[in-house]
Protein backbone atom coordinates (compact mmCIF):
# COMPACT_ATOMS: atom_id res chain seq x y z
CA UNK A 1 0.00 0.00 0.00
CA UNK A 2 1.28 3.33 -0.74
CA UNK A 3 -0.02 6.60 1.25
CA UNK A 4 0.77 9.56 -1.42
CA UNK A 5 1.07 13.14 0.28
CA UNK A 6 -0.68 16.25 -0.66
CA UNK A 7 2.09 18.35 -2.67
CA UNK A 8 3.21 21.41 0.11
CA UNK A 9 2.58 18.18 3.02
CA UNK A 10 5.36 18.81 6.15
CA UNK A 11 7.59 17.06 7.23
CA UNK A 12 5.85 16.86 10.34
CA UNK A 13 2.77 15.04 8.47
CA UNK A 14 4.76 12.74 6.82
CA UNK A 15 6.54 11.58 9.73
CA UNK A 16 3.11 11.34 11.12
CA UNK A 17 2.39 8.33 8.91
CA UNK A 18 5.46 7.22 9.41
CA UNK A 19 4.55 6.47 12.81
CA UNK A 20 0.89 5.53 12.58
CA UNK A 21 2.47 2.64 10.23
CA UNK A 22 4.96 1.46 12.42
CA UNK A 23 2.43 1.29 15.20
CA UNK A 24 0.84 -1.44 13.05
CA UNK A 25 3.67 -2.96 12.74
CA UNK A 26 4.24 -2.84 9.31
CA UNK A 27 7.99 -1.34 7.21
CA UNK A 28 8.10 2.23 5.80
CA UNK A 29 9.69 3.78 3.16
CA UNK A 30 8.84 7.40 2.34
CA UNK A 31 9.86 8.34 -1.42
CA UNK A 32 10.75 11.73 -1.92
CA UNK A 33 10.00 12.31 -5.65
CA UNK A 34 10.33 15.74 -7.50
CA UNK A 35 6.77 16.50 -7.59
CA UNK A 36 5.09 14.67 -4.55
CA UNK A 37 6.15 12.74 -1.52
CA UNK A 38 4.46 8.86 -0.72
CA UNK A 39 5.25 6.45 2.01
CA UNK A 40 5.12 2.61 0.85
CA UNK A 41 3.82 0.73 3.58
CA UNK A 42 5.48 -3.32 3.03
CA UNK A 43 4.62 -6.48 5.32
CA UNK A 44 1.51 -7.79 6.38
CA UNK A 45 -0.97 -4.83 5.70
CA UNK A 46 -3.85 -6.93 7.16
CA UNK A 47 -4.56 -5.27 9.94
CA UNK A 48 -3.79 -1.99 8.27
CA UNK A 49 -6.82 -0.11 7.24
CA UNK A 50 -6.40 2.74 4.77
CA UNK A 51 -9.11 5.54 6.18
CA UNK A 52 -7.16 5.88 9.31
CA UNK A 53 -4.43 7.12 6.85
CA UNK A 54 -6.60 9.11 4.55
CA UNK A 55 -8.17 10.85 7.47
CA UNK A 56 -4.94 11.92 8.22
CA UNK A 57 -3.03 15.74 7.58
CA UNK A 58 -1.29 16.14 4.64
CA UNK A 59 -2.61 13.21 2.99
CA UNK A 60 -4.25 13.09 -0.76
CA UNK A 61 -5.21 9.13 -0.89
CA UNK A 62 -3.68 5.74 -0.40
CA UNK A 63 -3.49 3.19 -2.78
CA UNK A 64 -2.93 -0.27 -3.29
CA UNK A 65 0.28 -1.81 -4.94
CA UNK A 66 -0.52 -5.13 -6.44
CA UNK A 67 2.96 -5.69 -8.09
CA UNK A 68 5.81 -7.20 -5.88
CA UNK A 69 7.71 -4.12 -6.77
CA UNK A 70 6.20 -1.82 -4.25
CA UNK A 71 9.02 0.76 -4.12
CA UNK A 72 10.76 0.58 -8.09
CA UNK A 73 7.26 0.08 -9.92
CA UNK A 74 5.69 2.93 -11.90
CA UNK A 75 2.06 3.85 -9.96
CA UNK A 76 3.87 4.16 -6.66
CA UNK A 77 6.13 6.62 -8.62
CA UNK A 78 4.54 7.52 -12.17
CA UNK A 79 7.60 9.78 -12.66
CA UNK A 80 10.93 9.29 -13.66
CA UNK A 81 13.82 9.30 -11.27
CA UNK A 82 16.32 11.30 -11.82
CA UNK A 83 20.09 10.35 -10.21
CA UNK A 84 22.89 13.05 -9.78
CA UNK A 85 26.22 11.40 -10.48
CA UNK A 86 28.12 14.34 -10.67
CA UNK A 87 27.75 18.57 -11.64
CA UNK A 88 26.45 18.34 -14.79
CA UNK A 89 25.47 14.71 -15.05
CA UNK A 90 21.94 13.45 -14.24
CA UNK A 91 20.73 9.98 -15.50
CA UNK A 92 16.73 9.97 -16.00
CA UNK A 93 16.26 13.17 -17.33
CA UNK A 94 16.26 14.38 -20.89
CA UNK A 95 19.81 14.05 -21.68
CA UNK A 96 20.96 10.85 -22.65
CA UNK A 97 24.19 10.23 -20.85
CA UNK A 98 26.62 8.19 -22.35
CA UNK A 99 29.41 6.02 -19.92
CA UNK A 100 32.24 4.80 -21.70
CA UNK A 101 35.90 3.48 -21.47
CA UNK A 102 37.78 0.34 -21.61
CA UNK A 103 36.41 -3.11 -20.28
CA UNK A 104 39.09 -3.71 -17.36
CA UNK A 105 41.73 -1.00 -15.82
CA UNK A 106 44.76 -1.82 -17.31
CA UNK A 107 47.46 0.57 -16.08
CA UNK A 108 47.97 4.03 -15.11
CA UNK A 109 48.90 5.64 -18.78
CA UNK A 110 46.06 3.60 -20.90
CA UNK A 111 42.98 4.86 -18.25
CA UNK A 112 44.14 8.38 -18.51
CA UNK A 113 44.36 8.52 -21.83
CA UNK A 114 41.07 6.32 -22.91
CA UNK A 115 39.43 8.96 -19.66
CA UNK A 116 40.79 12.44 -22.12
CA UNK A 117 39.38 11.29 -25.41
CA UNK A 118 36.03 9.46 -24.54
CA UNK A 119 35.66 13.27 -22.51
CA UNK A 120 36.71 14.94 -25.88
CA UNK A 121 33.84 12.88 -27.54
CA UNK A 122 31.35 13.85 -25.09
CA UNK A 123 31.25 11.01 -22.52
CA UNK A 124 30.05 12.10 -19.28
CA UNK A 125 30.75 8.96 -16.97
CA UNK A 126 34.16 6.88 -17.22
CA UNK A 127 33.61 2.81 -16.87
CA UNK A 128 36.93 0.70 -16.07
CA UNK A 129 36.70 -2.44 -14.29
CA UNK A 130 39.01 -3.48 -11.38
CA UNK A 131 37.66 -6.23 -9.95
CA UNK A 132 36.54 -8.12 -13.01
CA UNK A 133 34.37 -11.76 -13.10
CA UNK A 134 36.28 -13.52 -15.27
CA UNK A 135 34.63 -16.74 -16.88
CA UNK A 136 38.43 -18.49 -15.91
CA UNK A 137 40.26 -18.39 -13.24
CA UNK A 138 43.62 -17.66 -15.48
CA UNK A 139 42.64 -14.53 -17.20
CA UNK A 140 43.39 -11.36 -16.08
CA UNK A 141 41.34 -10.69 -12.89
CA UNK A 142 41.89 -6.73 -13.23
CA UNK A 143 44.05 -4.59 -11.10
CA UNK A 144 42.11 -4.58 -7.73
CA UNK A 145 42.54 -1.59 -5.52
CA UNK A 146 45.35 -0.27 -7.84
CA UNK A 147 43.12 -0.12 -10.56
CA UNK A 148 40.46 2.14 -8.07
CA UNK A 149 43.26 4.41 -7.85
CA UNK A 150 44.20 5.24 -11.38
CA UNK A 151 40.03 5.64 -11.87
CA UNK A 152 40.42 8.42 -9.28
CA UNK A 153 43.78 9.69 -10.71
CA UNK A 154 41.79 9.47 -14.25
CA UNK A 155 38.48 11.60 -12.89
CA UNK A 156 41.22 14.48 -10.96
CA UNK A 157 42.57 14.90 -14.90
CA UNK A 158 39.23 14.75 -16.64
CA UNK A 159 36.63 15.44 -14.18
CA UNK A 160 34.72 12.43 -15.27
CA UNK A 161 32.57 10.56 -12.61
CA UNK A 162 33.79 6.93 -12.55
CA UNK A 163 31.73 3.43 -12.51
CA UNK A 164 33.11 0.72 -11.57
CA UNK A 165 32.21 -3.29 -10.78
CA UNK A 166 31.71 -4.27 -7.01
CA UNK A 167 31.99 -8.31 -6.70
CA UNK A 168 31.67 -8.60 -3.31
CA UNK A 169 30.10 -7.77 0.38
CA UNK A 170 33.59 -7.59 1.85
CA UNK A 171 34.66 -5.00 -0.94
CA UNK A 172 31.85 -3.06 -0.63
CA UNK A 173 33.15 -0.47 1.36
CA UNK A 174 36.55 -0.25 -1.01
CA UNK A 175 34.86 0.33 -4.12
CA UNK A 176 32.39 2.69 -2.54
CA UNK A 177 34.93 4.71 -1.30
CA UNK A 178 36.44 5.46 -4.98
CA UNK A 179 33.47 5.01 -7.24
CA UNK A 180 30.57 7.49 -8.29
CA UNK A 181 28.74 4.51 -9.53
CA UNK A 182 28.62 1.08 -8.17
CA UNK A 183 28.18 -1.78 -10.69
CA UNK A 184 26.69 -5.13 -10.49
CA UNK A 185 27.68 -7.35 -12.52
CA UNK A 186 25.52 -9.47 -14.63
CA UNK A 187 26.79 -12.44 -12.51
CA UNK A 188 25.78 -10.97 -9.40
CA UNK A 189 22.10 -9.77 -10.39
CA UNK A 190 20.95 -12.42 -8.05
CA UNK A 191 23.61 -12.04 -4.87
CA UNK A 192 21.15 -11.15 -2.42
CA UNK A 193 23.63 -10.34 0.23
CA UNK A 194 25.57 -8.30 -2.23
CA UNK A 195 22.14 -6.59 -3.31
CA UNK A 196 21.16 -5.94 0.62
CA UNK A 197 25.05 -4.77 0.96
CA UNK A 198 25.23 -1.99 -1.75
CA UNK A 199 21.28 -0.80 -0.62
CA UNK A 200 22.73 0.22 2.37
CA UNK A 201 25.42 2.51 0.87
CA UNK A 202 24.98 6.12 -0.63
CA UNK A 203 26.23 5.66 -3.87
CA UNK A 204 23.93 5.33 -7.21
CA UNK A 205 24.22 1.73 -8.16
CA UNK A 206 23.93 0.07 -11.72
CA UNK A 207 22.37 -3.26 -11.72
CA UNK A 208 23.09 -5.43 -14.80
CA UNK A 209 20.39 -8.20 -16.10
CA UNK A 210 21.78 -11.72 -15.16
CA UNK A 211 22.74 -13.62 -18.22
CA UNK A 212 19.46 -15.56 -17.47
CA UNK A 213 17.34 -13.45 -15.35
CA UNK A 214 13.70 -12.55 -16.50
CA UNK A 215 12.91 -8.44 -16.69
CA UNK A 216 11.05 -9.04 -13.73
CA UNK A 217 13.75 -10.62 -11.79
CA UNK A 218 15.77 -7.78 -12.67
CA UNK A 219 13.59 -5.60 -10.85
CA UNK A 220 12.65 -7.43 -8.00
CA UNK A 221 16.63 -7.12 -7.22
CA UNK A 222 16.60 -3.77 -7.71
CA UNK A 223 13.97 -3.94 -5.30
CA UNK A 224 16.43 -5.47 -2.88
CA UNK A 225 18.39 -2.36 -3.29
CA UNK A 226 15.55 0.24 -2.83
CA UNK A 227 13.75 -1.75 0.36
CA UNK A 228 17.81 -1.57 2.32
CA UNK A 229 16.98 2.44 1.45
CA UNK A 230 19.26 3.03 -1.58
CA UNK A 231 16.39 4.61 -4.27
CA UNK A 232 19.60 5.63 -6.74
CA UNK A 233 19.35 2.60 -8.91
CA UNK A 234 19.37 2.28 -12.27
CA UNK A 235 18.60 -0.81 -14.48
CA UNK A 236 21.37 -2.11 -17.49
CA UNK A 237 20.26 -4.33 -19.94
CA UNK A 238 23.18 -6.34 -21.26
CA UNK A 239 21.90 -9.15 -23.53
CA UNK A 240 20.81 -12.34 -22.39
CA UNK A 241 21.69 -16.22 -23.45
CA UNK A 242 19.31 -17.55 -26.02
CA UNK A 243 19.82 -20.38 -28.16
CA UNK A 244 21.68 -18.06 -31.04
CA UNK A 245 25.16 -18.31 -31.02
CA UNK A 246 25.96 -15.56 -34.03
CA UNK A 247 26.40 -13.32 -31.46
CA UNK A 248 27.75 -13.54 -27.89
CA UNK A 249 24.36 -12.70 -26.10
CA UNK A 250 21.33 -11.53 -27.49
CA UNK A 251 20.92 -7.49 -26.92
CA UNK A 252 17.09 -7.56 -25.73
CA UNK A 253 16.06 -4.10 -27.39
CA UNK A 254 12.49 -5.07 -25.90
CA UNK A 255 13.70 -4.74 -22.34
CA UNK A 256 13.63 -1.03 -22.76
CA UNK A 257 10.53 -0.10 -22.98
CA UNK A 258 9.12 -2.41 -20.87
CA UNK A 259 11.46 -1.57 -17.94
CA UNK A 260 10.51 1.84 -18.97
CA UNK A 261 6.90 1.24 -18.43
CA UNK A 262 7.09 -0.96 -15.10
CA UNK A 263 9.73 1.13 -13.41
CA UNK A 264 10.53 4.55 -12.72
CA UNK A 265 14.10 3.74 -12.50
CA UNK A 266 16.67 5.35 -15.33
CA UNK A 267 17.81 2.47 -17.87
CA UNK A 268 21.12 1.77 -19.19
CA UNK A 269 21.61 0.01 -22.38
CA UNK A 270 25.10 -2.16 -23.04
CA UNK A 271 25.75 -2.66 -26.26
CA UNK A 272 29.24 -3.50 -26.07
CA UNK A 273 28.09 -6.79 -23.92
CA UNK A 274 24.98 -7.04 -25.82
CA UNK A 275 26.26 -7.94 -28.78
CA UNK A 276 29.97 -9.33 -28.02
CA UNK A 277 31.59 -7.84 -31.44
CA UNK A 278 32.50 -4.30 -31.86
CA UNK A 279 31.40 -4.41 -35.31
CA UNK A 280 27.83 -4.34 -33.75
CA UNK A 281 28.00 -2.40 -30.91
CA UNK A 282 27.04 0.56 -33.24
CA UNK A 283 23.76 -0.06 -34.48
CA UNK A 284 22.38 -1.48 -31.28
CA UNK A 285 24.00 2.04 -29.66
CA UNK A 286 21.99 3.42 -31.98
CA UNK A 287 18.47 1.51 -31.59
CA UNK A 288 19.20 2.10 -27.99
CA UNK A 289 18.75 5.69 -27.47
CA UNK A 290 15.91 5.12 -30.33
CA UNK A 291 14.43 2.20 -27.65
CA UNK A 292 14.35 4.96 -24.65
CA UNK A 293 17.81 4.45 -22.77
CA UNK A 294 18.20 7.16 -20.48
CA UNK A 295 22.64 6.27 -20.56
CA UNK A 296 24.24 3.68 -22.50
CA UNK A 297 27.51 1.98 -21.20
CA UNK A 298 30.21 1.04 -24.03
CA UNK A 299 33.69 -0.66 -24.25
CA UNK A 300 36.53 1.79 -25.53
CA UNK A 301 39.62 1.20 -26.18
CA UNK A 302 42.74 3.04 -27.70
CA UNK A 303 43.82 -0.30 -29.05
CA UNK A 304 40.79 -3.27 -28.76
CA UNK A 305 42.71 -5.97 -30.56
CA UNK A 306 45.20 -5.55 -27.48
CA UNK A 307 42.64 -5.21 -24.67
CA UNK A 308 43.31 -7.09 -21.48
CA UNK A 309 39.19 -8.31 -21.36
CA UNK A 310 36.22 -8.09 -23.86
CA UNK A 311 38.32 -6.59 -26.78
CA UNK A 312 36.46 -8.34 -29.75
CA UNK A 313 33.46 -6.00 -28.61
CA UNK A 314 35.43 -3.09 -27.66
CA UNK A 315 35.49 -0.24 -29.93
CA UNK A 316 38.36 2.36 -30.82
CA UNK A 317 38.36 6.04 -29.60
CA UNK A 318 38.01 6.57 -33.73
CA UNK A 319 35.01 4.67 -33.41
CA UNK A 320 33.41 5.62 -30.32
CA UNK A 321 33.52 9.36 -31.54
CA UNK A 322 32.09 8.86 -35.10
CA UNK A 323 29.62 7.31 -32.84
CA UNK A 324 28.68 9.66 -30.15
CA UNK A 325 27.89 12.18 -33.35
CA UNK A 326 25.43 9.19 -34.95
CA UNK A 327 23.66 9.39 -31.21
CA UNK A 328 22.95 13.04 -30.97
CA UNK A 329 21.20 12.64 -33.96
CA UNK A 330 19.15 9.55 -33.25
CA UNK A 331 18.80 11.57 -29.59
CA UNK A 332 17.22 14.42 -31.34
CA UNK A 333 14.96 12.41 -32.68
CA UNK A 334 13.69 10.89 -29.87
CA UNK A 335 13.34 14.04 -27.99
CA UNK A 336 16.12 13.69 -26.03
CA UNK A 337 19.82 15.52 -26.30
CA UNK A 338 23.45 13.92 -25.66
CA UNK A 339 25.50 17.02 -24.92
CA UNK A 340 27.98 18.55 -27.34
CA UNK A 341 31.86 18.03 -25.91
CA UNK A 342 33.26 20.82 -23.25
CA UNK A 343 35.26 22.73 -25.45
CA UNK A 344 36.70 24.32 -22.43
CA UNK A 345 38.40 21.25 -21.28
CA UNK A 346 38.88 20.16 -24.36
CA UNK A 347 41.66 23.15 -24.77
CA UNK A 348 42.74 21.96 -20.79
CA UNK A 349 43.85 18.92 -21.93
CA UNK A 350 45.78 20.26 -25.08
CA UNK A 351 47.22 22.49 -22.58
CA UNK A 352 48.16 19.28 -20.26
CA UNK A 353 49.07 17.27 -23.38
CA UNK A 354 51.58 19.79 -24.62
CA UNK A 355 52.97 20.65 -21.20
CA UNK A 356 53.67 16.44 -20.78
C1 LIG B 1 31.60 -5.56 -17.63
O1 LIG B 1 30.88 -4.56 -17.59
O2 LIG B 1 32.79 -5.55 -18.04
C2 LIG B 1 31.02 -6.87 -17.25
C3 LIG B 1 31.75 -7.84 -16.74
O3 LIG B 1 29.70 -6.92 -17.53
P1 LIG B 1 28.60 -8.09 -17.28
O4 LIG B 1 28.50 -8.22 -15.80
O5 LIG B 1 27.37 -7.55 -17.93
O6 LIG B 1 29.11 -9.33 -17.96
MN1 LIG C 1 33.56 -6.30 -20.20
Amino acid sequence: MIVVMKPGSTKSEVEAVIKRAEQMGVSTHPIYGESRTVVALVGDLTRVSREVFDEMNGVAHTMRIQEPNKLTNRTTQPEDTMIDIAEGVRIGGKEVIVMAGPCSVEDRDSIVEVAIAVKEAGAKVLRGGAFKPRTSPYDFQGLGEEGLKYLAEAREITGLPIITEVMTVETVPLVAEYADILQIGARNMQNYGLLNAVGKVDKPVMLKRGISGLIKELVMCAEYIASNGNHKIMLCERGIRTYETATRNTFDLNAIPVLKQSSHLPVVADPSHGTGFREFVPAMAKAAVAAGADALILEVHPDPENALSDGRQTISTETFSKLMMDLRRIADAVDRYIAEPDVQDIADFAELEAVA
